[in-house]
């Protein structure tokens, strides 16, 4: 398979089942999310463990993802039944509900932040509210349309910091699960700030776990405190689901475009999220609205693409990936992706940068692939940068490096075991990867390592070789 971009596969329902599980990771699923706001802890455990043997089986590096809830804020009705609005009547949210068309939140502490003049929404922003009056601890908003309101739906805010906690009391009973499950990444919804990722990465350590972090952005403080928080996380998804409502819909294409372009420019791997095939939750094949999306997020240089419920409820989960797939193949075959500003500030750019001139320039010795020899990633990850037409093969003895390359464009990360200190080509490595058809017999490749290969940053050597 040569496909490129990563495909992140939410896993529920539709897709549990062994079979399925298997089918989707051979028609390209790379990683599988696990949406912790769903399921209860056993059912994750389960699946996880699940996705591994079967990766396992298949001898596919597969990653895992389990996705905090993060402050997320919810609507609660009176006795759980539904509340009928019609236009321009008024809904009231106070810190009790009753029949007469009066709503709580969950956490409460939110509806003291909501002021007169605020726009809120409810239900992924398919009811927006405007708010015209508070009283006594309840406010008054106005509806547009008539609309039936469900318990337990999304609240969003337009443009709003609300001052909740970090994480919620599920994600406290998750994260003692985490060390258990061990994924690979950790996603963390509603980040605002840059203590938001240090506070979680302290966590972990204490836990003992050694997960990397995902900024999830999907909020206007996210938006505003976006570069630090790149700088120190080490993924980020555009979360547009939620993006698009708090940041409003209008801005969202900008939005993901800015966020891909810093996350490129700091080295973070990089997902889009959300509605990518939505119509595929029943129907058989994308709109030409959705192949579109698809393809533009890999033009605008995205590491991985993300689907939700396509995979995790719809009714065609294999179909969804198979027409992803076909997507990302053919516009990484056929396009470009967004060029960014390329740095020469270390030796290893220097290098690479070298290698990438040996590509362009290799006349009748066409080179098929890069095998790199890592001990951080770090090269791995700046030849992705390049958006190569050939696939990378990163090498390494460290498992940690496994999975912080497993989101990165056009990497395919493989364990090895290696004399330490010394670097020594095995023949074993392009027999897996003859195997895996990423090269054949006398094709050229091109080889990246140092003397000193298990010291990061002494990657120092580039060999071109016949396989
Ligand atoms: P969610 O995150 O599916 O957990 O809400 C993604 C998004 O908001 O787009
Ligand atoms: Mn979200």
């Amino acid at each position: 398979m040569n496909k490129k971009t990563k495909i992140v596969a939410t896993i529920g329902p539709a897709s549990e089942n062994g079979e399925v599980i298997e089918k989707l990771i051979l028609a390209g699923v790379n990683l599988f999310r696990f949406n912790l706001k769903h399921n209860d802890f056993d059912w994750h455990q389960n699946t996880i463990k699940k996705v591994r043997e079967i990766a396992r089986k298949l001898d596919y590096n597969i990653g895992t993802i389990a996705d905090l809830q993060g402050p997320e804020v919810r609507i609660e009705t009176f006795e759980g039944k539904e509340v009928e609005i019609k236009e321009d009547e008024s809904l009231f949210i106070g810190p009790t509900t009753n029949s007469n068309k009066t709503i709580t939140l969950n956490p409460k502490e939110v509806i003291s932040s909501l002021e007169v003049g605020d726009t809120a929404f409810i239900d992924d922003g398919d009811l927006e509210l405007q708010i015209i009056g508070s009283k006594n601890g309840v406010v008054e908003a106005k509806v547009e349309i008539d609309y039936i309101i469900k318990n337990r739906k999304s609240l969003n805010i337009l443009k709003k910091t609300i001052d909740l906690p970090l994480l919620s009391e599920r994600d406290l009973v998750a994260l003692e699960m985490i060390p258990k499950i061990d994924p690979d990444y950790i996603a963390l919804s509603f980040v605002r700030t840059k203590e938001d990722i240090e506070t979680l990465r302290s966590k972990l350590k204490e836990i003992g776990a050694t997960s990397k972090i995902i900024a999830k952005i999907e909020n206007s403080s996210a938006i505003n405190n976006l570069e630090e928080i790149i700088k120190v996380t080490d993924a980020v998804m555009v979360a547009r689901g939620d993006l698009g409502v708090e940041v409003a819909m209008g801005e969202l294409a900008f939005w993901q475009k800015r966020i891909i372009d810093l996350s490129r420019k700091y080295n973070k791997p990089v997902i889009v999220a959300t509605q990518m095939m939505q119509s595929m939750v029943h129907n058989y094949h994308p709109t030409r609205a959705e192949a579109t999306d698809v393809a533009n997020a890999i033009f605008d240089g995205t590491d991985a693409l993300m689907l939700s419920e396509e995979t995790a409820t719809g009714d065609h989960p294999f179909k969804v990936i198979k027409e992803m797939n076909k997507i990302a193949e053919f516009c990484e075959k056929n396009g470009v992706a967004k060029s960014i500003e390329l740095k020469l500030d270390s030796t290893t750019e220097v290098l690479v940068r070298a290698a990438a001139n040996i590509i362009k320039n290799s006349g009748q010795f066409p080179i098929k692939a890069i095998i790199v020899f890592t001990e951080s990633g770090n090269t791995a990850r700046i030849l992705s940068k390049y958006r190569f037409k050939i696939p990378i093969v990163a090498v390494t003895n460290n498992s940690d490096t496994v999975r912080s390359l497993a989101l990165s464009y056009g990497v395919m990360p493989l364990i090895q075991e290696f004399p330490e200190n010394q670097f020594r080509m095995e023949d074993p490595i392009f027999k897996k990867l003859i195997n895996f058809e990423f090269i054949e017999k006398d094709d050229n490749v091109l080889v990246i390592h140092g003397n000193n290969w298990m010291t990061a940053g002494q990657t120092s050597d580039i060999s071109l070789i016949k396989v």
